[in-house]
């Protein structure tokens, strides 16, 4: 479904991809991991055409991401949750899921057509805070938002940068129950954490990225019993 493959990536004159690869297949869990500044928010901004992709190629479902503007790529179906959430502070929750709903414009979305009802059911804490501003909300609520908005884009594909960083414990089990549950539907997830724990436990695959380069993937059985890569890449 999504293939990047050799992508070289800049800040100013300031490398930080390096022949950057990884794939998502329809239905998957996908997780990018690596220690901080490493490269992965870098990698989810190429996908999303927020920077440009000087060298390789970039394909959502055949056809090329590269030289699309963020708006074109989100309507092929791309739904994105970015690090610090970015939830309009200034409008109320029902307000900030409406402004980019999007209908399913072809009966693909995975497990369904997403609305403002489906979200309430998936974060009923939504609906009770439904008519209170971005700003008033925890951190836990303003991710379940973040989360509803992009899944009311009815994505293909969901991408996390950071899905439970800087959340209570209670909330982070909350939000890998929910993805787990996005998964069981057969939505394809790209997620970034450092939970090691409960990215093995959801997902197919893990792509380790070092000084924006890929050093390492396979799947949740070959990460637990690698303790090197886990350790040399991780700090675990
Ligand atoms: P984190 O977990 O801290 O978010 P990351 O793995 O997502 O880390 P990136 O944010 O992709 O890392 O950063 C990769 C490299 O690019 C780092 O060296 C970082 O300093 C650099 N970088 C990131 N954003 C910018 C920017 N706007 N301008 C210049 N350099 C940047």
């Amino acid at each position: 479904m999504l293939e990047l493959s050799g992508i070289d990536a800049f800040y100013g004159r300031s490398q930080a991809l390096f022949g950057m690869s990884l794939s998502v297949e329809a239905g998957q869990v996908v997780s990018l991991m690596g220690r901080n500044g490493m490269g992965k928010t870098t990698t989810i901004r190429s996908i999303m055409g927020l920077i440009d992709a000087r060298a390789g190629e970039i394909r959502f479902n055949g056809q090329s991401l590269t030289g699309l503007p963020p708006y074109r790529i989100a309507q092929m179906g791309l739904g994105l949750v970015p690090e610090g959430r970015q939830i309009f502070p200034n409008l109320t929750v029902r307000e900030n899921l409406v402004a980019t709903a999007r209908k399913s414009t072809q009966k693909t979305t995975p497990g369904g057509h997403w609305d403002l009802q489906r979200v309430y059911d998936l974060f009923p804490r939504l609906s009770e805070r439904q008519n209170s501003m971005g700003d008033q909300l925890s951190g836990g609520e303003q991710q379940m938002l973040a989360i509803g908005r992009a899944l009311m884009t009815n994505p293909k594909l969901l991408l996390l940068d950071e899905a439970t960083e800087g959340l209570a414990p209670l909330i982070r089990t909350e939000i890998w129950s929910c993805l787990t549950g996005l998964k069981a539907v057969g939505q394809a997830i790209l997620v970034i954490d450092k939970n090691v724990d409960a990215l093995t436990a959801i997902c197919d695959r893990h792509f380790i990225v070092e000084k924006g380069h890929l050093v390492w993937s396979g799947n949740s059985t070959e990460l637990r019993a690698n303790p090197d890569i886990q350790h040399q890449y991780l700090g675990i």
